[in-house]
């Protein structure tokens, strides 16, 4: 699983959720259909496997031109089988929309932000190596860590050269994956990273940048010196290799990503990440800063409204495109936007998300977890990941309880499972307190 489920703007207060592991370059639409394309294979998997030998040959000879070594290719693929998983996961992840309020919930939440300064702390060497090097804010390298993987503890089960081949070999985006297959056999070639350690998303995100292979081909770096770029298994590695990102993406240093803002009443004005004005300009519109002082920073700058004028507004520089560049999404941008300034000691948004039900993060998910298994729901571990079995369970109890039956794992239904208190017909284990379920390892 993914730490971060790629989220998609939507231009309201929603954003669609898709399999992790997207980077820019594959629109939500195009996923979707692809993975279709790879149902349809999949589903006649026993007719079809002289098609999969086949292009598997295919690929073999694509490869060997572009110089991958046939012993490589053939260690590579040996036993290579299509991943049917896919198919599960595209069933599992049907398109649906959640509040941007529970997205930064979950992304930006106190535990991110603890582990974040504990791992800044530790690696404060290697991030002002690379704030020195390549200019980019260490707050933010370190956000673009925690979100992308959880600061390397979430990084991906799926075998890149299965899920990368089965991608290769159906659907409408063959030729993109084909090319991510060979950038991950050139990484084989290389030696940087063994082959045990090539697992990430489904659609061969990877390491503790969730780089795609070409990506990791174009941009990462050897940041520790021992002659492997490695953004597996080393920090450094990891860490330079985002800042490198970063900067190539047009980061400018020394200037922030942007700051909260403060609407004049009934505002209807201009707004977008891309509608640059100066900052004269939106003065002019009667925006200021939260405290109510006047705009500062430099240069032309975007208005961000993620859940319209209602809810947090958002004054966006070039720094925020930047970061905008390494995942297609606003809602994603911003929470690694936010989570740096958490990280950097700055506190919540100060205007409120225009919702009467918040958002809680994952120490509080896990906690409605445990409280649905002690009213004798079924969700499994709880994880504080909320997938459709959670969401089914928070559904069951919703009726039960005469509520609104929307699946959500936000501050209402909390606040009703801690009403309603264990089920004393549910055999519960001894000693577990809900409030603090332990945080899987
Ligand atoms: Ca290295």
């Amino acid at each position: 699983m993914h730490a971060a489920p790629d989220m998609t703007p939507s231009g309201d207060t929603h954003v669609a959720v898709e399999p992790a592991g997207r980077k820019s370059s594959s629109p939500p639409t195009i996923v979707l259909a692809m993975l279709l394309g790879a149902a349809c294979l999949l589903q006649g998997a026993p007719a079809r496997a002289n098609e999969w030998a086949s292009c598997v040959k295919e690929l073999r000879t694509i490869a060997l031109g572009k110089g991958i070594g046939a012993q490589v290719f053939d260690s590579a693929l040996a036993g290579v089988e299509p991943d049917a998983d896919i198919l599960k996961l595209f069933d599992n992840q049907p398109e649906f929309t959640i509040p941007i309020w529970d997205y930064l919930s979950g992304l930006v939440d106190d535990e991110r932000v603890a582990d974040g300064r504990a791992l800044m702390e530790k690696w404060s060497a290697v991030l002002a190596q690379a704030e020195e090097k390549f200019g980019v804010d260490r707050f933010v390298i370190a956000a673009v860590w925690g979100v992308e993987s959880d600061y390397g503890r979430i990084m991906g089960r799926r075998e890149l050269v299965r899920s990368l081949t089965t991608l290769s070999c159906s659907g409408r985006r063959q030729a993109f994956f084909r090319g991510e297959l060979l950038a991950t056999l050139r990484i084989l070639q290389s030696g940087d990273i063994p082959a045990a350690s090539l697992v990430g998303s489904w659609a061969g995100a990877f390491g503790q940048t969730q780089f795609m292979p070409s990506t990791y081909q174009r941009l990462a770096i050897d940041f520790d010196g021992d002659g492997r770029r490695d953004i597996v298994d080393s920090v450094p590695d990891a860490l330079g290799s985002t800042a490198n990102y970063l900067k190539r993406a047009g980061w400018i240093t020394g200037q922030p990503w942007g700051y909260e803002v403060r609407l004049p009443a009934n505002y209807a004005g201009p707004a977008g990440r891309r509608t640059k004005q100066s900052l004269a300009q939106w003065s002019e519109l009667g925006i200021r800063q939260v405290d109510g002082s006047a705009l500062t920073g430099s240069g032309p700058a975007g208005l961000l409204l993620p859940s319209g004028a209602k809810g947090p507004a958002f004054i966006v520089f070039r720094n925020f495109d930047a970061i905008f560049a390494y995942n297609a999404a606003e809602s994603y941008a911003l929470a690694i936007a936010h989570l740096a300034d958490r990280l950097r000691g700055g506190g919540a948004f100060r205007t409120p998300w225009p919702t009467d039900d918040p958002g809680i993060g994952r120490a509080q998910r896990r906690e409605v977890q445990q409280r649905l298994l002690d009213r004798g729901f079924d969700v499994g571990v709880p994880d504080g990941i909320v997938g459709a079995r959670t969401r089914t369970a928070i559904r069951a109890f919703q009726a039960s309880a005469g509520l609104p039956q929307d699946g959500r794992a936000g501050m209402r239904v909390l606040q009703a499972l801690r009403a309603a208190g264990p089920d004393p017909r549910v055999e519960r284990a001894p000693g577990v307190d809900p409030a603090v379920a332990p945080r899987p390892k």
